[in-house]
């Protein structure tokens, strides 16, 4: 399968690494939208986008995800909060269809986003 975020996870194309443990990767967005902006995936192509997500086959990596969010916040210091960003599908402007998540901090957020 041709995905640059396939790619990434694999350490085919570059990327500024932040995270990685066994199940997920994350690494910084390469036109950053705020101070902190990381995209956190799993390793593995599991889903293109959230709405392929189903609880028996993805349950487990949306936990991991989301440990890995909890620990990359810790290490980036965002102790006065952050965004998690998911966008899903075309209407949702989804560019990249690799299931990923966004954090978005560093600084005081607007309170919309797009
Ligand atoms: P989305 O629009 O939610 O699909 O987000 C895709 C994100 O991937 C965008 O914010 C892009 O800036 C980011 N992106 C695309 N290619 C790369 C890359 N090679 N390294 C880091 N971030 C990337």
């Amino acid at each position: 399968m041709d995905c640059i975020f396939c790619k990434i996870a694999a350490g085919e194309i570059p990327s500024a690494k932040v995270y990685e443990d066994e199940k997920v990767y994350a690494f910084r967005d390469i036109n950053p939208q705020a101070p902190v902006h990381i995209l956190v995936i799993p390793k593995e192509h599991v889903m293109s986008s959230m709405d392929d997500f189903d609880l028996e086959k993805n349950g487990s990596i949306m936990v991991d995800i989301f440990n890995a969010i909890k620990k990359i916040a810790v290490q980036e210091g965002l102790v006065n909060g952050y965004r998690i960003i998911n966008n899903c599908g075309e209407d949702g402007a989804q560019s990249v269809k690799h299931l990923h998540f966004h954090i978005l901090g560093g600084t005081k957020l607007p309170e919309t986003f797009c």
